[in-house]
């Protein structure tokens, strides 16, 4: 049997932790080839080296992943042609906001026969309506796409404490259960579920949920609050994943996709911090202008993905139905202050 080849698309946080935890796998396992290509975004280092020159020298990410060994077979490559060239299978795993760039430079440059996975949590919309990462990139690539989302603060799982995932995919449970073998580590552990639309749309959404957790936080409000909000906000995620997508699963929302990842993510993500500080600050500094300042280059997806289901719930009329995310866009937004997340998350409709 012919080995499979990885390249993982993306070398931010999670990406440079999701290239580690596959590493040790195809180190050992005769399904995959030893080697893992990274596409790193290029950039000059404070110490004037080019980032991919200093994974490939050090094997860590100094920038986004500092201290943490990447493992021998991990190969950085600044060229996302020639890092996609050989693949059999590609792992997405950049900030949503970058996919459609990424997607144009990769048409007609990889095998048809890749098969592909998603980690990114996020969507787009337009005027045409709204497509989910994994189904713009097998629409815009021809190939088949799996996603793989989670409570997955990745610091973390590069510590190797235990955490959790979900697979989502369609029809292929083969693949799935490839990816599967890919991912899991004796402190990683992936479960794979029929239904792709139910655990992205979990993972996209749950960013919305984790900025209002942090402005509940930054105003100094208990736990009973936070708790309050993180109930709303998963009865909305809910609520909207049924009305876009009515095949998905309620069983899914008990995957760690879902209420695990909520949880994560309103405790202890980048989105509740960054989200905090702009409460505290009592929204003085833009969330753009905090992101810069607190997160050296990682990219936060809660913002846009609030602006970008405003763009949906006005376009349908649903605004109504959804407080909780149009509140939380509003306030980002400038339109109203902070505290409007708990007095109008008050008023949550009783059809949700
Ligand atoms: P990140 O936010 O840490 O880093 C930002 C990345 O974007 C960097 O690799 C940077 O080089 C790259 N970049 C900047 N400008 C670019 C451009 N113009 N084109 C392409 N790339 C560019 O990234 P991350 O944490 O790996 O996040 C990727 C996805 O994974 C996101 O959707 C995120 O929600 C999801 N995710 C993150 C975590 C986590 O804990 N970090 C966990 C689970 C899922
Ligand atoms: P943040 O981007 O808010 O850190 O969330 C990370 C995440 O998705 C954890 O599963």
């Amino acid at each position: 049997n012919v080995k499979d080849r990885i390249t993982v698309i993306g070398s931010g946080n999670w990406g440079s932790v999701a290239a580690r935890l596959i590493a040790i796998n195809t180190r050992t396992s005769p399904l995959f080839h030893d080697e893992v290509r990274i596409w790193v975004f290029e950039e000059i280092l404070p110490s004037g080296e080019k980032l991919t020159n200093a994974i490939n020298k050090y094997k860590e990410n100094k920038k986004y992943l500092p201290g943490v060994n990447l493992g021998p077979n991990v190969v950085a490559d600044p060229d996302i042609r020639s890092a996609v060239k050989d693949a059999t299978m590609l792992v997405f795993v950049t900030p949503h906001q970058f996919i459609e760039g990424i997607c144009k430079d990769l048409k007609g440059k990889i095998k048809p026969s890749v098969k592909g996975i998603s980690l990114i949590k996020g969507m787009e919309v337009k005027e045409s309506g709204v497509t989910l990462i994994s189904n713009k990139i097998r629409k815009s690539l021809g190939i088949e796409c799996s996603v793989l989302m989670g409570a997955n603060i990745a610091n973390e799982i590069a510590e190797e404490m235990f955490s959790e995932a979900t697979v989502g995919y369609k029809g292929n449970k083969t693949i799935a259960q490839k990816w599967v073998q890919l991912f899991s580590t004796p402190y990683f552990s992936v479960t794979a579920v029929p239904d792709v639309e139910g655990v992205e749309i979990c993972g996209t959404l749950k960013n919305v949920v984790a900025i209002a957790a942090g402005l509940v936080d930054g105003l100094g409000m208990g736990s009973n609050t936070k708790a309050a909000i993180m109930r709303i906000g998963l009865k909305e995620m809910r609520y909207l994943a049924r009305l876009l997508f009515p095949t998905v699963n309620d069983t899914t929302f008990f995957e760690s996709c879902g209420v695990a990842d909520l949880i994560t993510t309103c405790l202890g993500g980048r989105n509740r911090k960054v989200a905090e500080a702009f409460a505290r600050n009592g929204g003085k500094l833009s969330f753009d202008e905090l992101e810069a300042k607190m997160l050296n280059g990682q990219k936060l997806q809660g913002v846009s993905t609030a602006r970008e289901l405003s763009l949906l719930l006005n376009s349908k009329g649903w605004e109504d139905s959804f407080p909780l995310f149009t509140t939380v866009h509003a306030i980002a937004t400038g339109k109203v202050p902070p505290t409007a997340i708990v007095e109008y998350s008050e008023h949550v409709p009783d059809e949700l």
